[in-house]
């Protein structure tokens, strides 16, 4: 059926991801008439959940982070049920899984560390955390031996000391510091080249979706910033619900899906289902659709992820933290077993368990099964290969200088812009940018 299209409207949006939706709610709040065109069946852009024979399948693993500003402004949290992941991480280094806690929560603790090599050689590389102790699937409760550390003597206190910085300066003064690569960021802060190849590469590349850290010292700021303020976690029903919170309060009547922009200019969107006339473009596509739009634009370069899903019966760890390698294999940035923090992403009896891996180029399941292998220190050969998701064009690459983290939204004429192209490369620049350009239009509009 072909979607009815009004001729008129103030604002046509186009692009119902979380930008455009975030600008449909600050729209909708002052009164403005408008209009949402997504091309899709299904609102959310790049933030999707397929269910699958009982799995819950993101489309590539990403997280609600709770300390996300906009993301607490537009939307109730709990009725979403966020499954919480364990604060902090788990670093493999040869035989060792160490625990790094929350730099903040724990600034002074070693690496907690558990010896697995045995448990492996017995089949039961398992393990648990509680408090300072590790219970050792099938064992007894044993005081965790500090065998060493990730990093050097001093990199934890430096880490804290940054987090604290991120987590407690205005944002104002972040993003005024002298701008450089994350990468020399690390290096400014003092930080070794141990824990940064150990810890600080693998975590970050699957945030920012490059093993280089050549993304901006803004974003990685306003990044540590939202880790050190929040905490991140799943919705039960999926990423997806979190565009739908986001749209919850908007009238169905006024989002018309599967209905394309195929060119515009002031005053005029054409779609595949007719032209609509209007006081004000705004344009939240993906990047690149926005370049095509908007020519004047340019093209964005952007980075990719690629997330293998994996069943299993037994959980290769207890509890829901994310694993790091920490032995520069350079292959997988995480691995997490994200049935553990929300339950409803498998099946009763089953846990699913994602792997992120960072950059172009999607490596073959086979050696990524082998290194899941090495990373839990458990043999993975019964494991079920649910799907592999790639996602060629997963977040901007967000190269300095991105100065304030605010690129222009007004581009002139009644067009405008948004998406996390225009802000930091996360759902938190995504919406950000969707609200500060919903407000651009309302002081135009009034103008
Ligand atoms: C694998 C992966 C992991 C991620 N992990 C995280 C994470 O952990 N934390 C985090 O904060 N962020 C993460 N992100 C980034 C986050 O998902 C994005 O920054 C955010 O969703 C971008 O939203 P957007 O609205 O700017 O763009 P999009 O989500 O791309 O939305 C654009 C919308 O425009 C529509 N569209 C395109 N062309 C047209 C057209 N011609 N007409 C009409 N509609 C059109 C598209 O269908 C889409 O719905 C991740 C992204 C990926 C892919």
């Amino acid at each position: 059926m072909t979607a009815e299209l009004p001729a008129q409207t103030d604002v046509v949006i186009v692009g119902g991801g979380l930008a455009g939706l975030a600008a449909a709610r600050r729209l909708h709040r002052a009164g403005t008439p408008w209009l949402l065109v997504e091309a899709a069946e299904r609102l959310g852009g790049r933030v999707g959940t397929d269910s699958v024979d009982g799995y819950l399948i993101d489309r590539g693993f990403q997280v609600v982070n709770t300390g996300y500003p906009r993301l607490s402004a537009l939307v109730d949290l709990t009725p979403l049920r966020l499954g919480l992941f364990t604060q902090g991480v788990m670093v493999r280094r040869g035989e060792t899984l160490h625990r790094m806690a929350h730099p903040l929560r724990d600034p002074f603790g070693a690496a907690r560390t558990v010896l697995t090599g045995l448990a492996d050689a017995a089949g039961v590389g398992r393990l648990a955390h509680t408090g300072n102790v590790g219970r050792v699937a099938g064992g007894a409760l044993a005081d965790v031996p500090r065998i060493s550390s990730v990093g050097r003597a001093g990199d934890r206190l430096r880490l804290a000391a940054l987090a604290a910085r991120c987590a407690s300066y205005p944002a104002g003064r972040l993003l005024a510091a002298p701008e450089t690569s994350t990468e020399a960021a690390l290096r400014r802060a003092g930080l070794s080249d141990r824990i940064v190849e150990e810890l600080l590469r693998p975590f970050l590349s699957g945030v920012f979706g490059e093993r280089e850290l050549s993304t901006s010292s803004h974003v990685f700021a306003m990044i540590v910033r939202s880790f050190a303020r929040g905490r991140i976690g799943l919705p039960a029903a999926g990423i997806a619900a979190l565009p739908e919170a986001v749209a919850a309060p908007l009238p169905e009547s006024l989002i018309v899906l599967g209905v394309g922009a195929t060119s515009l200019r002031p005053g005029l969107v054409r779609t595949s289902a007719g032209a609509v006339r209007c006081r004000a473009v705004l344009v939240a596509t993906d990047p690149a659709t926005a370049s095509v739009l908007l020519p004047s634009l340019g093209r964005v370069r952007m980075n990719a992820l690629t997330t293998y899903y994996h069943s299993t019966v037994e959980p290769p760890l207890e509890e829901p933290i994310p694993l790091l390698d920490g032995d520069r294999r350079e292959l997988v940035a995480n691995t997490v077993v994200v049935s553990r923090a929300a339950p409803s992403y498998a099946p009763a009896g089953r846990h699913l368990v994602a792997t992120s891996v960072a950059g172009p180029t999607a490596p073959p399941e086979p050696l990524v099964r082998a290194e899941l292998a090495r990373l839990y220190g458990r043999p993975v050969d019964d494991w079920e290969h649910l799907t592999t998701v790639p996602v060629p064009e997963a977040l901007p690459a967000a190269l300095p200088p991105q100065g304030r983290l605010r690129k222009p939204v007004a581009l002139g004429e009644g067009l405008f812009v948004a998406g996390d192209h225009r802000g930091s490369p996360s759902a938190q620049g995504a919406l950000a940018s969707g609200w500060r350009a919903a407000g651009a239009i309302n002081r135009y509009l009034e103008g």
